[in-house]
């Protein structure tokens, strides 16, 4: 997609209206390697608070052109979670303990996004003695398990494999990280109510863009993504949650590697289903205006740490050249100019031998070798603490800007 293509702007998908504030624009994208040189295809992603209801949202359509650009490019998933520290639970165990109240004997729990499967594999570890049925819902069976049966489904579209849970219907069905993906919140939660038993629950969890949510260090989550249709706030969500004819029965708030989150436990509302929306005054434009401002400072200051490198040594390198990498060259040219005229040497595993102005991307696995200093440049946690990790194996000089 060309950056001055016109996009389409979209409804807000709790209050149906169409009148937007945009609070900030992300520039997502993927490289296109199909020639040597790289050429960024850049994604415009306006962030709007509706006017109306002020839920806040992506404002343009998604397209099957944006869904495959963002979904099915050939880049590697980083981790979601940073390695877990000694004596603290996991992210997993987290959610485990929050809904193993509601797992009964011969519970049939389903994923709806399972993706890997990460947490039905857990509940399959922890919950033997409840011999609980275990299904995944999603494109692709990534979960690949004996114990685990997968059905494989559009999640923008679950009326179609509605049916399929006639006969066995859903005690508990989860959905975790899934609900800032889709593009009809309400209507993805109203088809799952139909799947669950009168008394099944529903267990989701979303990154936190309540005011009242963790806000530090904003640059380093991927709260704001590309993938992320729609930020959430405790208050929106207990609206959209209403439309859908459930009720909260169970929230917490938690924090993992600085990124947010909020988990919910629904049941079916025995009150007729609210139709009407009331306007959300604690929404989450006030988290995604800091990580946007986070975000920003933090480019400033790596840039400074550049500039100060190439005073103290003639060369250096960067390493992880991918959207954070190409964000920086947008903000300051000057870096474009020392990569051209060879002053900054430019690191990546997977974009190795491709060129970018004029600068032939040389394999990470060479900085064990390299003689000038390196800087690590990607700014999501988990992927930092990998390319750490990486660098200590090797005894490299790379540098962790933080
Ligand atoms: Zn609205």
């Amino acid at each position: 997609m060309s950056a001055n293509q016109k996009q389409k702007q979209t409804s807000c998908k709790v209050c149906g209206k169409s009148s937007w504030h945009i609070i900030e624009t992300l520039l997502s994208g993927i490289w296109d390697r199909s020639q040597v040189v790289l050429r960024r295809k850049v994604i415009f992603f306006p962030i709007g608070r509706c006017k109306h209801c002020h839920h806040v949202q992506v404002t343009i359509n998604y397209t099957k052109e944006i869904f495959e650009a963002l979904y099915f490019s050939n880049q590697v998933e980083p981790n979601m979670w940073c390695d877990t520290p000694q004596g603290q639970k996991s992210p997993y165990e987290e959610m485990f303990d929050f809904i193993q109240p509601c797992i009964e004997d011969g519970a049939h729990i389903v994923d709806f996004g399972a993706g890997a499967g990460t947490t039905l594999k857990y509940i399959d570890n922890y919950c033997k003695e409840y011999s609980p049925t275990l299904t995944s819902v999603d494109f692709h069976n990534h979960v690949q398990s004996e114990t685990i049966k997968h059905i494989s489904g559009d999640l923008n579209e679950l009326e179609i494999i509605r049916r399929k849970f006639d006969e066995t219907p859903i005690s508990l069905a989860i959905s975790t990280h899934v609900l800032e993906h889709v593009i009809e919140p309400v209507n993805f939660l109203s088809e799952i109510t139909k799947m669950i038993t009168d008394n099944g629950n529903i267990f989701i969890e979303v990154p936190d863009c309540s005011p009242d949510a963790n806000m530090n260090n904003l640059e380093f989550t991927n709260l704001i993504h590309g993938q992320h249709i729609h930020y959430y706030s405790k208050e929106s969500l207990a609206q959209i949650v209403k439309l859908a004819g459930l009720k909260i029965v169970k929230q917490q708030q938690l924090t993992t590697g600085n990124i947010p989150r909020l988990l919910l436990l629904l049941k079916k509302s025995n009150s007729n289903i609210q139709h009407s929306v009331i306007p959300i005054e604690n929404n989450a434009s006030k988290s995604v205006t800091k990580r946007f401002n986070d975000y920003s400072n933090y480019q400033e200051s790596l840039f400074k740490k550049i500039q100060q490198a190439l005073k103290k040594d003639k060369t250096i390198g960067l390493w992880g050249i991918g959207g954070d990498f190409y964000l920086l060259t947008q903000k300051y040219p000057e870096l474009i100019h020392w990569i051209t005229s060879n002053k900054v040497t430019l690191y990546d595993y997977e974009l190795a031998g491709h060129v970018f102005y004029n600068s032939k991307i040389i394999c990470s696995s060479e900085i064990k070798q390299a003689k000038h200093p390196v800087i690590l440049l990607p700014m999501y946690g988990p992927t930092r603490e990998k390319m750490k990790e990486l660098s200590i194996n090797w005894g490299a000089n790379v540098t962790v800007p933080c």
